[in-house]
């Protein structure tokens, strides 16, 4: 068994998503075994996030300023705007750089079980946001769940009369993926989203 203060670290590290106990100690090791170039960086690259890390008032997002990095890129249109659950699904769907608009993070989806409702989101300040004018386009980036889709018609239903389109992304066969490995309502949903090549 190692030191309490490496245990502590092995710890802390595990609790993040995507690590175990196993992969946290072997980059523990890792971090020990090159101290200068990857714990050193790694404890600035912290404190640096820590002490400035901050919510953007615009859209949600988390960045080192306010507002982010997207809010005041003058390369983006403003004219497109995409709705999103969360700020980990704002940072897959840049991470794609097709999409060339702004955002706006709800901050979680619609859910009776949960009890969370339309304002424990921030859809008001959506709505508020479309009406000031200047975006012609709402994309409307919900995940494929239940509570997900039954966001997005709520949201749809709130700008209905907002004057802008509204888009939804495309559900069905993901790259790479295989027929034979795919459940019947992804089937379903890409033979009825099927396109005339
Ligand atoms: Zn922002």
């Amino acid at each position: 068994m190692s030191s309490p203060e490496i245990e502590a670290l092995v710890q802390s590290l595990s609790r993040l998503p995507g690590l175990g106990p196993r992969s946290a100690r072997r980059a523990v090791l890792h971090l020990l075994k090159r101290r200068e170039s990857t714990l050193q960086p790694l404890m600035k690259a912290l404190e640096a996030v820590d002490t400035r890390m901050t919510e953007c008032g615009t859209c949600g997002n988390i960045d080192t300023s306010d507002p982010c990095q997207i809010c005041t890129d003058p390369r983006r249109d403003d004219a497109l705007l995409a709705v999103v659950e969360d700020v980990a699904d704002l940072w897959a769907m840049d991470r794609a750089r097709l999409f060339s608009g702004r955002y706006h993070v709800l901050g979680g989806r619609l859910s009776a079980l949960d009890g969370i409702g339309p304002d424990d989101l921030t859809i008001a300040q959506l709505v508020a946001r479309v009406r000031a004018g200047g975006v012609t386009e709402v994309v409307l980036a919900m995940n494929a769940t239940m509570e997900g889709q039954t966001t997005l018609h709520y949201i749809a239903e709130q700008l209905q009369d907002a004057g802008v389109s509204i888009s939804t992304l495309a559900h069905g066969v993901p790259v790479g993926g295989e027929l034979d490995y795919l459940d019947e309502g992804t089937i379903a949903q890409a033979l009825r989203a099927r396109r005339i090549l």
